[in-house]
């Protein structure tokens, strides 16, 4: 017998259940992108890997171990699986003119993600997020509708125990003479550092200072801080965003650390992080973006934005209490016997024809076993037709779940008749 086939170790299939659950969230999703004014737009998966190492930065988690980069066997061109979609969404950007033609963008984009991770609980090789991306809006008010717009989603969805975490980066000078006093700091500990901070010590000393290896936290708390060096301006906005948040009654905590994994960041970066979730705890990370669009060749614009994972937030949510509502049909058709069996499908059509939503039972089997079926389905009426029903060109309905009593109605007047068993017969709603 020949081996069966898996999926690709932290790529997961996602089944029924969990889809209907996913599907109810995503409708959430996009009722509160939509009130914020936000519009979807859709990037292609692959992405030529160059766009990648210039956006996040060689010397970043992602570029250096985590890309899936191959060479197209065809042409020999370089590409990769989108390990995130700022890069895609701002090359897009670019490429059609956006910002340009129609003044500031306020983007959305959903989709899957690849990074070669170790897989563990709320990390996968394959993962979702929601980007949501500010193009061409230079203020602290950007950053800050940014923020509040995460917190009103954490509320629209009753998540407990998230926390705002958010930092300055600065300018790029300001970062620049940080990064030196970074440098001198850290060479005092050298023998210290571990393999990654070894290497990242001339090359990308702040994300040392983001370091997860508990024998370096007491070496990173005492590092030269960022905030330290940030000119007039710099401060100037990030005490703007500090006032929006506390005008908005949003608590959050200032981390001196918070540096985040790519290079195109500066000034405001902020991550939302929760207890409940283990090592993965951060849900939700962003910040402001000014040079990446110039840097992948476009005219200078600023932007910002943040990514929710999919996959945590769901986690939470359902370790919160939420649970999505499963969509059920209207009726479930059953049937006996051949002119039966033609005549349920005129009436599920005509049902649907209607905006109701029915299960035509398919494969046979007795009335008993069709109604037990039409149970489970979880409608509220079953569609009965036997030898009978069908010789008349009638159907019945039989309500399943409360009250109401059975009747049969020819099928001309079996959507008025479902419309009265659900809606109640005074009510007109319901029938299209
Ligand atoms: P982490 O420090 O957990 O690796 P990151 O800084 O690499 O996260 P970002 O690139 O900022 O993550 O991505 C934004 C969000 O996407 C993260 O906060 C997280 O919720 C989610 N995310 C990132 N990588 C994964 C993954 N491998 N599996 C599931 N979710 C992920
Ligand atoms: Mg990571």
């Amino acid at each position: 017998m020949s081996q069966t086939l898996q999926a690709v170790r932290g790529m997961n299939d996602i089944l029924p259940d969990d889809a209907e659950t996913w599907e109810y969230f995503e409708d959430i999703v996009c009722d509160w992108l939509q009130s914020y004014g936000y519009r979807p737009i859709r990037m292609p998966i692959v992405e030529p890997t160059p766009l990648f190492k210039r956006a996040i930065g060689e010397v970043t988690d992602i570029v250096e171990k985590e890309m899936y980069s191959f060479e197209d066997a065809l042409n020999g061109e370089h590409l990769t699986l989108r390990p995130e979609g700022t890069a895609s969404c701002v090359r897009a950007a670019i490429q059609h003119n956006l910002v340009a033609s129609g003044g500031p963008q306020r983007l959305y984009y959903y989709g899957p993600m690849f990074r070669h991770e170790r897989p563990q609980k709320g990390r996968y090789r394959q993962f979702h997020q929601i980007g949501v991306e500010a193009l061409g809006f230079a203020g602290p008010d950007a950053d800050a509708e940014l923020i509040l717009m995460c917190a009103r989603l954490w509320e629209d969805l009753g998540l407990d125990d998230v926390a705002l975490e958010i930092n300055s980066l600065g300018a790029p000078e300001e970062r620049a003479r940080h990064r030196a006093a970074l440098i001198a700091y850290l060479e005092q500990y050298q023998d210290r550092l571990d393999d990654d901070g070894k290497r990242r010590l001339y090359t990308n000393p702040l994300r040392i200072l983001d370091t997860k290896n508990p024998d370096l936290q007491q070496i990173v708390e005492a590092a030269p801080r960022l905030a330290d060096y940030l000119g007039d301006e710099s401060k100037a906005h990030f005490e703007a965003v500090q006032i929006f948040l506390k005008d908005a009654g949003i608590p959050f905590r200032i981390n001196h650390r918070l540096v985040r994994g790519l290079d195109y960041y500066n000034r405001t970066v902020f991550e939302w992080v929760t207890t409940r979730l283990g090592a993965q705890g951060t849900i939700c990370a962003g910040g402001r973006y000014d040079g990446l669009v110039e840097q992948l060749g476009g005219k200078p614009q600023p932007a910002a934005g943040f990514a929710i994972g999919i996959e945590r937030l769901l986690l939470l949510w359902q370790a919160s209490g939420g649970e999505a509502e499963r969509p059920v049909a209207d009726a479930y058709v059953v049937h006996m016997g051949d002119a039966a069996a033609r005549l349920a499908f005129r009436a599920a059509e005509a049902l649907r024809e209607h905006g109701f939503a029915a299960i035509l039972h398919c494969g046979g089997g007795s009335f008993k076993s069709q109604m037990k079926k039409a149970d489970a389905s979880g409608a509220p009426v079953a569609i009965v037709i036997g030898e009978d029903e069908a010789g008349a060109g009638e159907v019945g309905l039989k309500p399943l779940r409360g009250p109401g009593a059975q009747q049969r109605v020819a099928l001309d007047a079996l959507p008025e008749a479902m419309a009265g068993l659900l809606y109640g017969n005074d009510e007109e709603e319901g029938i299209e």
